[in-house]
């Protein structure tokens, strides 16, 4: 599943080749998400002009002339790529190809989405913020409101894991399940922590590595497990640096202790039992 480094990676590519572009033409070919795409965004978009793109938590935002704001969500398996004549379709099914935007210079943009649990909608710019997607979003985690005195007030009085906290996305915006098992080990905290029993030195730990690995991996383009794929649909690199994430069994590269896995909140996290108390 895409995490905020994949999103963000994705954006900074997009805005590199769709800068001042236009879209000619909107075709839906398949509406099924797990919301439908709505008949009237071809109509809404068509002829618009792409102003900026940015991110919120795990949503691309397409800002397009006229205040309309393209919101996308890749869900579990989706992806927005960008077709050139030479672009090599060989990865992608051409029956999940969901919506294609034409732009001004011939080329396409292409959602395509095998699992259906993405998200594309036009909204006006003036109902972003009401948005239920986006309006109960804590903090960017690459933000200064996501500060140690922050986190350390969030986590008072709460009783779940300190992992949990991190993945919920009223906490902070964007964080998923693979960085979170990174962050907490790079921080020397273990997972299964009460949150509330976490210091104000532990939680400026927590930001620091959030911020180290989050950056990291955005530099990398991301990690690609199964499905995700960047803008030219290549996979990320950032596999190859994860320290505990999916490695149950096998040494830690700091301690040689065997690393561990535990079931969190329905999710499979990683953890060193000596450098992680
Ligand atoms: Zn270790």
């Amino acid at each position: 599943m895409p995490e905020l480094p994949e999103v963000e990676s994705l954006r900074q590519m997009l805005w590199r080749s769709l800068s001042g572009r236009r879209f000619r033409r909107v075709t839906i070919r398949d509406s099924r998400l797990r919301r439908a795409v709505s008949g009237e965004l071809a109509a809404a978009v068509a002829g618009r002009r792409i102003e900026r793109i940015s991110r919120r938590a795990k949503y691309l935002l397409l800002e397009l002339a006229g205040d309309l704001v393209l919101l996308v969500h890749l869900g579990m398996s989706g992806s927005l790529t960008h077709r050139r004549a030479n672009f090599a379709v060989t990865e992608f099914d051409s029956r999940h190809d969901h919506v294609e935007f034409e732009l001004d210079d011939g080329s396409r943009l292409v959602y395509n989405d095998p699992r259906r649990f993405g998200l594309i909608k036009a909204v006006p710019r003036a109902e972003l913020s009401s948005l239920s997607e986006l309006k109960s979003l804590g903090p960017e985690p690459l933000s200064p409101q996501f500060s140690p005195a922050y986190l350390w007030r969030a986590t008072r009085g709460r009783t779940a894991p300190i992992k949990n906290l991190l993945m919920d996305q009223r906490v902070v915006a964007g964080v998923g399940n693979i960085y979170a098992s990174e962050i907490l080990f790079r921080a020397a905290i273990r997972p299964t922590r009460r949150a509330g029993r976490i210091t104000r030195s532990e939680a400026a730990r927590i930001v620091t590595a959030t911020e180290e690995i989050l950056r990291q991996a955005i530099g990398c383009g991301g990690t690609t497990f199964r499905s995700y794929r960047d803008s030219r649909g290549q996979p990320g690199r950032f596999a190859s640096l994860l320290r505990v994430y999916n490695r149950e069994g096998k040494p830690c590269v700091k301690c040689a202790a065997i690393i561990r896995a535990v079931v969190l909140g329905g999710r499979s996290t990683y953890y060193c039992p000596r450098c992680q108390r």
